[in-house]
């Protein structure tokens, strides 16, 4: 496909990431997942690529800069790790980052955000309640003031990076009633109150952890609001845009993986006394998977350049993430009944990502609530 906003320094960007990926990631897809877990020198290994550093000042560990087709290209080469529960470990920190960044006080960026960015310390985005995730404005986690201090109490649930995180950002309710009563607040693994539990027994995302969190009379300096308060609601939301725009390039990447493999199946593979891949009914369903690539790359291209330009495109990032996991998960059915029984065997990207693919459309907002929000910004 034609990249149209390549230049030098993003070319060299996404060079180093598929190499990073397929030299150090893909090697071990199989042990990390069967493991269920990653080792963490490999958090720092990919801190130090920069990843995690886009829009951070570079005291803080990160760039100082900010390059939002380099974060998709992340994104698109990352998959070549051929296992989606690695790129969660590694990338559970990613969405909480931002708040910590924009929102929290200088004694505590001074104190965490260069460990994290860096990948020496781990850190997770708690939204999710085991009461839902969807309906983010009706959450029930509080947080009531108690002099200098907050107090929270409640549950998260499926909080990536859970287990080994050393900091959470959180939405508890300050106030009503609604979305104008959360706000986020920065809660340390050590505080006194809290606890947490591991998620087992997942369909995918293997090599990484999900967890429960508990809070139970945790009380946080008053600094550790992040943000105004009541304005939570607003921060998530704004929050979501990089990380849907994330979730839309790996879900292209791994679309890319599955027709590459699909494809050099099919060329080893003899059938009826031929390749597979002269038969027609395979060569379409490789025209239909290499359709629907190159579509979603053409249009992350859009979106990409839209963001550049200083203008976060909503309605496009939201129907580009439920044609993106519609489209992975088509990718995904068709790569398996190319490669048949052989495609079911565990250890090969094709298994795994088709047990991915669920995730990937359910997390970070599901497809029937990126539909309903691309409507509503419509304004219908
Ligand atoms: C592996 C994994 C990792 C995750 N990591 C994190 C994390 O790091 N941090 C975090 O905060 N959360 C995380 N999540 C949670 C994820 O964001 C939620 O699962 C998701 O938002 C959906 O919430 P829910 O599961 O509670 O489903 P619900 O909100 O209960 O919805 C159930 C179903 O109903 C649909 N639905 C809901 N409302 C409507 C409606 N109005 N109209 C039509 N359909 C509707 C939903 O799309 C969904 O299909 C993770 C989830 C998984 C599975």
């Amino acid at each position: 496909m034609l990249r149209p906003f390549e230049n030098e320094e993003r070319r060299q960007f996404r060079e180093t990431c598929r190499r990073f990926a397929e030299t150090e990631l893909q090697p071990f897809a199989n042990e990390w997942d069967e493991a269920g877990e990653i080792p963490w020198e490999m958090h720092e290994k990919v801190g130090a690529l920069g990843v995690w550093g886009f829009g951070v000042d570079e005291k803080y560990g990160g760039l100082g800069m900010d390059d939002v087709f380099m974060r998709a290209a992340w994104g698109e080469e990352a998959a070549r790790a051929h296992n989606g529960g690695t790129l969660a470990a590694l990338g559970g920190r990613s969405i909480s980052i931002g708040p910590i960044h924009k929102l929290a006080s200088q004694d505590i960026k001074d104190r965490i955000l260069k460990d994290i960015v860096l990948g020496k310390k781990g850190s997770s985005l708690g939204i999710t309640e085991p009461g839902g995730g969807s309906d983010v404005a009706n959450m029930q986690t509080t947080a009531r003031q108690d002099g200098n201090h907050w107090v929270i109490n409640g549950a998260k649930t499926f909080i990536t990076g859970g287990m080994t995180a050393d900091h959470y950002v959180i939405g508890a309710r300050t106030g009503g009633e609604g979305l104008n009563g959360i706000s986020l607040f920065l809660v340390d693994a050590d505080a006194e109150g809290f606890s947490r539990t591991a998620l087992d027994k997942k369909m995918g995302w293997w090599a990484s952890d999900q967890a429960s969190l508990y809070f139970d009379e945790v009380r946080v300096p008053a600094e550790n609001m992040l943000g105004e308060e009541g304005r939570g609601f607003i921060q998530i939301m704004h929050n979501f845009n990089h990380e849907r725009l994330g979730m839309v390039a790996q879900s292209l990447g791994m679309m890319r993986v599955l027709l590459e493999y699909a494809i050099d199946y099919a060329q080893q593979r003899e059938t009826f006394g031929k390749p597979l891949i002269r038969h027609q009914v395979i060569r379409h369903k490789i025209a239909e998977m290499s359709a629907r690539v190159d579509r979603l790359d053409a249009w992350l291209n859009q979106i990409c350049w839209l963001a550049d330009q200083g203008e976060m495109p909503v309605a496009q990032i939201c129907k580009a993430k439920f044609s993106a996991t519609k489209d992975l998960e088509y990718c995904a059915s068709e790569a398996m009944q190319i490669l048949g029984g052989a495609g079911y065997l565990r250890g090969n990207p094709v298994e795994r990502f088709y047990r991915e693919v669920k995730v990937m459309a359910i997390g970070g907002g599901s497809e029937e609530i990126m539909r309903d929000l691309a409507v509503r910004q419509m304004g219908l």
